[in-house]
């Protein structure tokens, strides 16, 4: 039985990559940092019916001694990190935090590694916010960045040093420079989960309003459960390396708007309201990739389409919001 170890399991990819491997046959370990919330922590995990499944070790990936101490005990085959600080629009209120957590944390984990000397393969949770200001109209692996974020220059930090690891002691560590994945399982701060979470309080009678930021932006949307597969499958090839994962059609917030209140019979332009507090200090105005060596190497493609994704969110939270209601 393969062992893996995920960081950042409590999120929205850990717990869909851990589903993913339990049901491969995994030992799932995961990485648990220390909460004052402990009942609701593991909530996505119950979520997916998987938190009695996987075993949770305490430790914080800015503790190197604690990842020394998990990978020690674990002795994992595969190690997934996919803990960060990951929302940009907080990036630039903690950016020392973001690069500790996800520059420096990344580091942590390849050294506790290679401290341990274990031969376990690495994925590094890469970010297509690191093309921020786009030099090509669609990016693949070849395309330079170009980070517009603490986020963005933390993780542009880490995906080097992950290259920087495999070339220089042989590891086998790739990197998935995967575009925005979303679910009903997605932050509720992130725009995706903010609008279907928005259009089942309004649908409800909860909210008449929506407040968003700017809607002209455009991002290539794919699904969370389709991405960890792309992740599992990096690290099953013989070699390791970089991926572009992502769609390749690109919609802006306003359209993801339309499609999600239109899914019960809204009006969006009735609802959504711009307000300048969730404008940001640089815009990464659009995302679009191209995965055609992913599509080629790993054998890998989007199963799930924007539409049906949305319908699945909005109807996740109809469903979340009807329960708090008694209804
Ligand atoms: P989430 O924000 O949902 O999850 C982040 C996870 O990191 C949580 O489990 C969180 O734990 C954990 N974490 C944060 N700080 C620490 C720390 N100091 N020590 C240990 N764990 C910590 O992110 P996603 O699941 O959406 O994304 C997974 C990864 O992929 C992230 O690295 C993200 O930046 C990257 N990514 C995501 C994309 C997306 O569209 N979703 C696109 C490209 C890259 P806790 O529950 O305790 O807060
Ligand atoms: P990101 O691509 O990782 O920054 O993912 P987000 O979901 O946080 O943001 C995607 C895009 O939506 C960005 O261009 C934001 O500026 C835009 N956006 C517009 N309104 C909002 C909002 O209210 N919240 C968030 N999070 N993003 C918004």
């Amino acid at each position: 039985m393969k062992t893996c170890l995920i960081t950042g399991i409590t999120g929205q990819d850990g717990a869909y990559l851990a589903q993913l491997l339990l049901g491969k046959g995994y030992r799932v370990v995961g990485l648990l940092r220390r909460s004052a919330s402990s009942d609701i922590v593991g909530e996505r995990m119950r979520w997916l019916g998987i938190l009695d499944d996987v075993e949770l070790m305490d430790g914080n990936l800015i503790d190197i001694s604690s990842i020394i101490r998990v990978i020690q005990q674990a002795k994992p085959d595969e190690v997934y990190n996919l803990a960060a600080q990951s929302f940009v629009a907080a990036s630039w209120n903690q950016p020392l935090l973001t690069g500790e957590v996800t520059g420096m944390g990344a580091v942590n984990l390849l050294e506790a590694v290679r401290i341990t000397g274990l031969t376990a393969r690495v994925y590094q949770a890469s970010s297509s916010e690191m093309f921020g200001l786009i030099q090509q109209p669609v990016q693949n692996e070849k395309t330079p960045f170009y980070p517009r974020s603490p986020y963005a220059a933390a993780k542009l930090y880490a995906h080097w040093m992950t290259v920087n690891y495999r070339e220089s002691f042989g590891m086998h560590a790739s990197s998935g420079i995967l575009f925005n994945h979303e679910s009903p399982l997605r932050g509720i701060e992130f725009v995706t989960r903010k609008v279907t979470d928005g259009v089942a309080r309004i649908k409800l009678g909860l909210a008449k309003e929506l407040p968003l930021g700017n809607l002209e932006a455009k991002r290539d949307w794919g699904h969370a459960r389709d991405y960890v597969r792309a992740m599992w499958l990096m690290l099953q090839q013989e070699k390791p390396d970089d991926y572009v994962v992502a769609t390749g059609r690109t919609t802006s917030i306003r359209e993801f708007c339309r499609i999600a209140f239109a899914y019960v019979g809204l009006n969006y332009e009735d609802h959504v309201v711009t307000k300048q507090q969730f404008l940001r200090p640089a815009e990464v105005d659009v995302l679009h990739g191209d995965a055609a060596k992913a599509r080629t190497v790993l054998g890998w493609q989007p199963e799930t389409s924007l539409e049906e994704m949305i319908a699945e969110m909005v109807e996740a939270d109809l469903a979340r919001h009807r329960a708090k209601m008694g209804r």
